[in-house]
């Protein structure tokens, strides 16, 4: 159906200007450009520098293009575990950072809490200190927002934890939220996205920040005989970000895009993103709090997402789905996994419109 708003938690709604933007990509032929020219090197410092704006990073910190986020994952994990990584567990996802590091046969450890929880800082400290004076930890993974179950970490829990352990590679999972978040990023060593969430683009590119410390360790390993990687370890993607190349044919298209829709967000400003996504949060909420057969998902104000807002539903998830899509022409999110037909789950990422938002509000809150 055409002109359907999507409020889906990735794939999600394009970005208002990616089509202008893929029209202009087409007029300058960036399909067809090669990524060894001086063309493709200009575009990737662009982007570089556009999110650097954004996100609010130094030069020290680079910017890798991979296939996904999943990727990610993997290629942290190999790059930045020697002794024993940490995971702070409370969904799906951050559960399958957790499984890769032991598919990876490595030593991992997890805090757990119950779906819909968040995490409270002195507890998680309390969990890792007790098994860094048995095996050090030397590598912690947060996951800023768990898409799964709408729970957020707030920056200041994820600095809390990162502060004990400042050997430590800490990398941040961003995914369902990036831009949103302020990392400070001397307190972290890395942070990754992908750009079907709130970047609003089709999906394809995987976007890794890493500091040098985390390059020097994923050396150290290397040197240590540890599989890194092969095209796609960190020393390789980091000798070539410093031509602003890679080491393999990138996507050069969404890699062009990203810059264009990163730019159009600080032509917004980062304050003014995030205080638009907090009012849509608001609306949405508050609609959820006031409907008779909906329930907000996360108990705990604190711990709610700004950015994939959960609800518990009365009748089956998909009715209401179903529903929507009829009244409305709007597509929101089913529940996640066994939630499916429990749960609804609403994106509020930059490229949801806010008079959309509004209108989904209001008719949830007749619900
Ligand atoms: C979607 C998602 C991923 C995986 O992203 P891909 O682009 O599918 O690899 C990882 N972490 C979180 C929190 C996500 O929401």
């Amino acid at each position: 159906m055409p002109n359907t708003h999507y409020f889906t938690p990735g794939p999600a709604a394009l970005y208002p200007t990616y089509a202008q933007h893929l029209q202009e990509a087409l007029h300058l032929q960036i399909g067809s450009i090669s990524h060894r020219s001086r063309f493709f090197s200009e575009i990737y410092e662009q982007t570089y520098r556009a999110l650097q704006q954004l996100l609010g990073f130094d030069d020290e910190v680079a910017v890798l293009f991979v296939g996904s986020a999943t990727e990610v994952w993997e290629r942290s994990i190999q790059n930045g575990v020697d002794s024993r990584s940490a995971h702070l567990v409370n969904g799906a996802f951050s559960e399958k950072f957790y499984q890769f590091a032991k598919l990876l046969q490595k030593d991992a450890i997890a805090h757990t809490v119950a779906e819909g929880k968040g995490f409270v800082a002195e507890e998680v400290l309390q969990t890792f200190q007790e098994a860094h004076k048995i095996k050090p930890i030397d590598f912690l993974a947060f996951t800023h927002n768990e898409t799964a179950t709408g729970v957020s970490t707030p920056s200041e829990t994820i600095e809390r934890i990162a502060d004990a352990f400042p050997d430590a590679i800490r990398v941040v999972d961003m995914v369902s939220s990036a831009p949103y978040p302020h990392i400070d990023f001397r307190k972290v060593e890395s942070a990754f996205f992908s750009v079907q969430k709130a970047f609003g683009m089709p999906a394809g590119l995987g976007v890794w920040l890493v500091n040098h410390k985390f390059l020097k360790k994923s050396e150290a390993l290397a040197q240590k005989g540890a599989i890194t990687g092969t095209y796609h370890r960190l020393s390789e993607l980091w000798k070539h970000f410093e031509q602003f190349q890679t080491p393999a044919t990138p996507p050069v298209l969404p890699i062009y895009l990203l810059g264009k829709i990163a730019e159009d967000l600080n032509q917004i400003g980062i304050e003014q993103v995030r205080k638009l996504t907090d009012q849509k949060a608001q609306l949405l909420y508050e609609a959820i709090g006031k409907s008779k057969s909906l329930e907000i998902a996360v108990a705990e104000p604190a711990h709610r997402s700004a950015t994939v807002v959960v609800a518990n539903t009365q009748k089956e998830a998909s009715a209401l789905i179903e529903q929507i899509k009829n009244d409305l022409n709007m597509e929101i999110g089913a529940g996640y996994g066994k939630a499916k037909n429990t749960q609804i789950r609403i994106a509020n990422f930059p490229a949801v419109d806010f008079s959309a938002t509004q209108q989904l509000a209001d008719y949830l809150a007749q619900c």
